[in-house]
């Protein structure tokens, strides 16, 4: 019992129990993204006992970071560390015997099979629809767990979904959202939003790493720490014509998207999927992070550095990289997907 003496007061928790303990330590978690949410998500879970975790992100840390992702210092930002790194390093000290994986990369449909088959659950801690609709199709496919989070401004939502038991994310969103997102870039966010998300979702991880997934929770759970209210409501059915947990098709997954294309030298275009955007909402929301300037045809956002023209139907011409991931990033930070 003494292994198990740093653990005693979840141990104590009777639903918890030994057991569970034993079966956490054996357990593999996947984090997609170790920003804002991911962080604290890696501390419970690390703190808590977990045997594997696997950390799933392509950013460095930057001094901006640190006022809501907790793992990090002004020392990773010092360095530019990237957050897989860094989180490594910082979650280590935390729990020595836990085993950590690192991928500086983002999840895409060509990694997610490596990067996700061995998951006993997978945690959501990306800032964009497209990559939790990639999680959505896996997670269905192959009967893994995943945990739904998200937070900008005051605001903040968490669900679970359980393959085969739960609604999926289609049955809820079946559409990717239309028009401009806020993000925290645009709208700004705040850390206690984003502590109590990422602690909600790794609560629910517990449960299912811990062989105790019947606790799982099936709410979707709001919260507007500012204005309020906070609240929590029944998940919907399955929804029995979903294209994904009922028709089985998984077109975010088997990269069936119309593709991201280079476009000339140094610039990456985005053309995804039609997706109307109101242009001077949109530069309404860039002010004062970048020259902006827009007319009726397209709207062209400048920054140190990158030159980014976005037209109305939600195509954009990233200038400054050449890397799709990159440029991916970009459009997810300062238009939101
Ligand atoms: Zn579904």
């Amino acid at each position: 019992m003494s292994d198990w003496e740093r653990f005693s007061r979840q141990i104590r928790f009777s639903p918890f129990g030994l057991e569970g303990q034993q079966n956490l330590a054996t357990a593999t978690a996947v984090i997609v993204g170790c920003g804002a949410l991911g962080t604290v998500q890696a501390a419970l879970l690390a703190r808590a006992g977990l045997g594997t975790l696997r950390l799933i992100d392509r950013d460095y840390v930057e001094e901006s970071n640190l006022q809501r992702q907790v793992l990090y210092t002004e020392s990773d930002a010092c360095q530019g560390l990237p957050k897989a790194e860094a989180a490594r390093r910082h979650l280590l000290e935390a729990n020595s015997s836990m085993k950590i994986e690192t991928r500086v990369s983002d999840l895409n449909p060509e990694n997610a099979a490596d990067l996700l088959s061995d998951a006993g659950v997978i945690l959501d801690g990306t800032d964009n629809f497209e990559t939790r609709l990639l999680i959505n199709d896996f997670s269905v496919r192959h009967g893994i767990p995943w945990i739904y989070g998200a937070a900008v401004g005051s605001y903040g939502i968490a669900m679970p979904v359980i393959p085969g038991v739960s609604a999926c994310f289609r049955c809820i969103y079946p559409q990717p959202p239309s028009g401009a997102q806020p993000t925290c870039e645009t709208a700004g966010v705040l850390g206690p939003v984003t502590s109590l998300i990422g602690s909600i979702q790794a609560m629910e991880a517990l449960k299912i790493l811990t062989g105790r997934a019947a606790a799982v929770r099936r709410k979707i759970f709001t919260a507007d720490l500012w204005h309020g209210p906070v609240r929590e409501t029944a998940m919907p059915p399955r929804d029995p014509d979903c294209p994904c947990c009922a028709r089985r098709d998984f077109p975010y997954l088997d990269g069936r998207r119309a593709p991201v294309s280079l476009c000339g030298r140094n610039a990456v275009q985005i053309h995804e999927r039609n997706r109307p955007l109101d242009l001077a909402e949109l530069a309404s929301h860039l002010n004062g992070l970048g020259a902006v300037r827009s007319n009726a045809f397209a709207l062209r956002f400048t920054t140190a550095n990158y030159d980014i023209t976005v037209f109305p139907d939600g195509r954009a011409i990233i200038k400054g990289t050449t890397d799709i991931g990159i440029a991916r990033g970009i459009y997810s930070r300062y238009i939101g997907n």
